[in-house]
């Protein structure tokens, strides 16, 4: 099946009735963007930009800020790339971002939530994006980790659409965030779900204890029923729902997705080719078939077992 699965790839996401889904990669170094473009992704749907800055004892000026996104853009010249704004805290300690100390840190001042206390440096973030953008000709869109509520995705897109970033969306890793997605999704053009959080943060389970990864197993009903929410929110609106945490390069779930009516999966480059075969050979109808049973299901190895088709 691989070897005919590869054959298949072509480079451009669709299901056997050719319905386009966005297969896009995700990306935090010029070394994954040139991953990703090898790959044939269409783009990418997370760039991780905490990435470039592990090793920053302060934070980088504007100036070198758009030298680091640029040579992580430049391969992306007229392809759309989502820039996520810095996503430090918890797993992702930032040391030039001085959080202090926390007694749950993922459940603390993580994500967009460090700019409620300090736009500034969103604020030279997302100028820095807008001139990296502006040099490399990617067609970027940025969007923000880590929110809980619509007031939270409206602040963000006001500072970012000021910035002269036109595209603007927002992360969805928190049951609220999922619950609300109507408003969500109100307030900006796109949202992209981030499975690794929001199952970590809808089954109360550290993504980090591998005892508890059952628990976070991306084919869980409960996580399936959040992200048929937010599909069927994008879908009344005609606005963009992506999927950028790992279950996207799940080959069989990434279908299963896409019945639920999510339009981009971004994900490891490497997935790309499993994943794009793998939506090529089912029909739309089928998926969309899959993802009922799969959300009727009541945990995830009969939720594998009933999208499982033929
Ligand atoms: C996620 O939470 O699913 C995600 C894509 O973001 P990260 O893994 O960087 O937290
Ligand atoms: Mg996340």
């Amino acid at each position: 099946a691989a070897t005919r699965g590869r054959a298949r790839w072509n480079g451009v996401g669709t299901t056997s009735d050719g319905h386009r889904v966005k297969l896009l990669a995700n990306i935090g170094s010029a070394a994954d963007a040139r991953a990703g473009i090898a790959a044939d992704a269409e783009g990418s749907g997370l760039f991780r930009t905490e990435f470039c800055f592990l090793d920053a004892a302060a934070e980088p000026d504007v100036e070198a800020q758009r030298g680091a996104y640029a040579a992580v853009l430049e391969p992306f010249a007229g392809k759309p790339v989502v820039v996520r704004t810095l996503d430090a805290g918890a797993d992702k300690p930032l040391p030039f971002l001085a959080i202090g100390e926390e007694p749950n840190p993922a459940l603390g001042v993580r994500g967009l939530r460090v700019a409620f206390d300090r736009p500034d440096l969103l604020d030279r973030q997302l100028t820095a994006i807008a001139a990296a953008a502006a040099e490399t000709g990617a067609e970027v869109s940025v969007m923000a980790p880590m929110i809980a509520t619509a007031a939270e995705a409206a602040w963000f897109a006001e500072r970012a659409r000021a910035a002269g970033i036109e595209r603007v969306g927002v992360m969805v890793e928190t049951p609220a965030a999922a619950l609300t997605a109507d408003a969500l999704l109100d307030a900006v053009d796109f949202v992209s779900i981030g499975t690794n959080d929001l199952a970590q943060y809808t089954f109360a389970a550290d993504r980090m204890l591998g005892a508890l990864a059952a628990l976070n197993d991306p084919w869980q009903p409960a996580l399936l029923r959040l992200i048929a929410n937010l599909a069927r929110a994008g879908l009344e609106r005609g606005k963009p729902v992506g999927v950028c945490g790992e279950a996207a390069a799940d080959p069989q779930l990434a279908g299963v997705l896409t019945g639920l009516g999510v339009t981009s999966l971004s994900m490891n480059p490497a997935a790309l080719p499993a994943v794009g075969a793998a939506l090529a050979e089912r029909t739309l109808p089928d998926w969309q078939q899959a993802a009922r049973s799969a959300l009727a299901a009541t945990d995830p190895a009969g939720a594998r077992r009933a999208a499982g088709g033929r």
